[in-house]
């Protein structure tokens, strides 16, 4: 008999496995692709079967839901990231509940995110997204403001840039797909070798966070370092839930 979210766990399995045959395909190691779970409008219970079977990163993206939801969740040794567009205003409510803000794209979300991490006592890990595409209805910095952003992110004392974020165009062709991901791999080669001081504690930026359930294998031979996986593992997304 099927127990329930069997095909959670089955999902969670094959996606796993075509992270790692890209990652080998493109002469890389399996394990320098973390897999992130994407549980935006995705119930408590389908997200701890996930968890429960070893998923060890998520992200949301709107910060209420994750606040409603994640007493539900089992995040024992899990990171949980803020992948969605983030207002200064929450920034505040946010921080508590998040490893990481994948979704820095302006001076004024960084220095927010410093200041209000100086307040409780921490720095706090983030990616600059990056608008690869280059469309309007898109976040995300341009390409060639990135380094403009990097240079004031990297000096404030409260946050530590870990590296990019992006979420390329939806494509109809691999080829396409493939494009963005290697432009975007471009530019966090290009970046790094700037070696902008980024106040580093830790490595400094060796996270590429691109790649969704459509497109990640594509991404994983371009170069990502980070897959962000929503339905391909949880299944089509119900809004009205
Ligand atoms: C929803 C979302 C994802 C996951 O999308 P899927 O296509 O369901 O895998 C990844 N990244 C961001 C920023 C998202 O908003």
């Amino acid at each position: 008999m099927e127990k329930p979210f069997d095909d959670v766990r089955e999902n969670l399995k094959r996606v796993r496995e075509e992270i790692a045959e890209a990652a080998v395909r493109a002469g890389r190691k399996p394990e320098e692709v973390s897999l992130m779970g994407v549980t935006k409008t995705v119930a408590p219970d389908r997200v701890n079967a996930a968890l429960d079977a070893g998923l060890r990163l998520i992200g949301e993206n709107r910060v209420q839901e994750l606040l409603q939801k994640r007493d539900a969740l089992h995040l024992d040794g899990t990171a949980v990231h803020l992948i969605g567009h983030l207002q200064t205003n929450k920034v505040r409510a946010v921080l508590p509940a998040v490893s990481m803000v994948q979704s820095v794209d302006s001076e004024r979300l960084a220095r927010t995110i410093s200041a209000e991490s100086e307040l409780i006592g921490r720095v706090t890990d983030v990616l600059l997204e990056v608008n690869i595409g280059r469309e309007e209805s898109k976040a995300g910095v341009y390409p060639e403001r990135l380094e403009e952003l990097l240079a004031c992110a990297a000096a404030l004392p409260g946050i530590r840039v870990r590296g990019l974020m992006t979420v390329p165009p939806i494509s109809g062709s691999e080829k396409e797909r493939r494009q963005f991901f290697s432009d975007m791999y471009k530019v966090f080669i290009d970046i790094r070798g700037k070696n902008i001081d980024n106040n580093s504690i830790s490595p400094a930026m060796d996270v590429l966070s691109m790649g969704m359930s459509a497109d990640f294998r594509e991404a994983v031979l371009e170069g990502s370092t980070m897959v962000r996986v929503g339905s391909a593992l949880f299944g089509p997304r119900n809004y009205l839930r």
